[in-house]
């Protein structure tokens, strides 16, 4: 088994922490790792942005990588925890599957899309990674591995789903594919000029199901919060169609960009340019780009410079969206940081017993913010403004939130043993 104390950091590249990284490849291994360690928490492919996958010891998922069984006629996938979506893609795509709910990137594994439990473009529709979840093998503190799912062991399923790795290490996950006839989307854009007629863009176009809205955060009086709302649904098979999972090919930012190059007035271009492009559009767009865009730009999270950056993502209920959204607008506006990227997406109801998965009913809204000396200031005033509107963070992508705002006690469920820095910082602050 690999080990390794290594700096190692998120996809934000901050915080940064030493760690001794256990690289197991077989259970017996994890089993080894769990009883050497007095604490330690998994890491998969460390696409969250903050401090989740961080710890002085940490459990590397990434050899645990093998697809274990695939039903090509039923559609069902078991898989080792550090398989990572893409591998999925590649062998489901051609026999005609795709995930029912999948995050805006491939190169995450599928515990980490447990632990976290994704959400994708179409949450109205489908809800969450946990929905399609039909069982996982989980190790707990004792060594002993425990088979979860909607009727065994029901409430470690449930903690675990969106636990963010604190009930245990998963193992191993069976999960439920959709079938596709075509690997092409229809894509339709949607300019909206102001926020009012950005989230009225979202209900009145409801029936489609994919939806997300980038909104320019930095527009101001009668743009204030305009944006664009990019729909989707899955194409019906042309004539001859062989299914393949094509990926975009891209390139890589091959260094660490100089902290100025995101400034105010390069991102009002760049919002600029993505509004005008956004006029009412309808094309057809291959899957790969239009799920996962980003993954075009090899380790785009340089362009953000050394210091890093964080992602701060809320979700308002629906009653508060409107003011909460236009107050957060309007607290980054006081400031001096600038957010580069945001993205707006529309969430249906959270199932009850979904007691960790982050979407609500209404929006939410995930912001890239440079790391400047400010920026934690900034965090605290939209947290407060977020506490304000009943709201609450995405734990996976934060770095730097008050405790409270995940409206998650760990004290309530989890293992002493199972521990990150963010669960560290969740413990020493007030319970909610
Ligand atoms: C460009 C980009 C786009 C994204 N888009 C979305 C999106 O649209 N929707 C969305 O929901 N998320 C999105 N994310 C966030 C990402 O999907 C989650 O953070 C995901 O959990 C990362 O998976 P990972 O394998 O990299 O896990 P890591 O980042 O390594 O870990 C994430 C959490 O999962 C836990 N964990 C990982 N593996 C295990 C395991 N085997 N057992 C127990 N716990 C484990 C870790 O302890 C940690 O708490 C995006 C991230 C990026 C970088």
């Amino acid at each position: 088994m690999r080990q390794e104390k290594i700096q190692v950091a998120n996809w934000g590249n901050f915080p940064v922490m030493d760690a001794l990284v256990y690289t197991p490849g077989s259970t017996d291994e994890c089993l080894q790792v769990v009883q050497t360690c007095d604490t330690l928490i998994a890491r998969g492919n460390g696409k969250c942005y903050g401090d989740a996958a961080l710890s002085s010891h940490l459990l590397s998922t990434l050899s645990l990588n093998n697809i274990l069984h695939f039903d090509a006629a039923q559609g069902i996938i078991d898989c080792e925890a550090g398989v990572l979506l893409a591998d999925v893609l590649r062998i489901a795509v051609p026999k005609g599957w795709f995930f029912h709910v999948t995050p805006g990137i491939k190169n995450i594994t599928v515990g980490g899309a447990v632990a976290s439990d994704v959400h994708g473009k179409n949450h109205p529709v489908k809800g969450c990674f946990s929905n399609f979840l039909l069982s996982f093998q989980l190790m707990r503190a004792d060594g002993s591995v425990v088979t979860c799912s909607k009727a065994e062991n029901s409430d470690l399923f449930w903690q675990t789903c969106g636990g963010m790795g604190w009930t245990g290490i998963i193992l191993s996950a069976r999960f439920q594919l959709m079938r596709i006839s075509s690997t092409t989307m229809r894509q339709r854009t949607v300019r909206a000029d102001t926020l009012d007629a950005l989230l009225r863009a979202f209900e009145e176009h409801r029936g489609w199901t994919y939806g997300a809205g980038w909104l320019d955060a930095l527009a101001s009086g009668s743009s204030f919060g305009r944006g664009v709302l990019y729909l989707a649904e899955h194409e019906e098979a042309q004539v001859g169609e062989v299914l393949q999972f094509e990926e975009q090919t891209g390139y890589s930012i091959p260094f660490y960009a100089p902290s100025w190059l995101l400034n105010p007035l390069s991102i009002r271009a760049h919002n600029a340019m993505l509004f005008s492009k956004g006029n009412s559009v309808e094309g057809t767009v291959g899957m790969d780009r239009y799920f996962y865009p980003l993954d075009k730009i090899g380790q785009w999270n340089r362009l953000y410079g050394r210091r890093g950056f964080v992602q701060y993502q809320f979700c308002l209920p629906e009653n508060h969206a409107f003011d909460g959204l236009k107050s957060i607008l309007e607290t980054i506006k006081k400031s001096s940081d600038t957010p580069f990227l945001s993205v707006l997406k529309r969430h249906g109801e959270r199932p009850a017993e979904a007691i960790h998965s982050f979407p609500e009913k209404g929006y939410s809204l995930a912001l890239d913010f440079p790391r400047t000396r400010t920026v934690e200031g900034l965090v605290n005033r939209l947290d407060e403004v977020v506490w304000q509107h009943d709201g609450k963070i995405y734990l996976t992508k934060d770095a730097l939130s008050a405790p409270r705002m995940g409206r998650v006690n760990p004290r309530d469920f989890g293992e002493a043993k199972f521990f990150s820095s963010l669960k560290g910082r969740l413990l020493a602050g007030p319970p909610d």
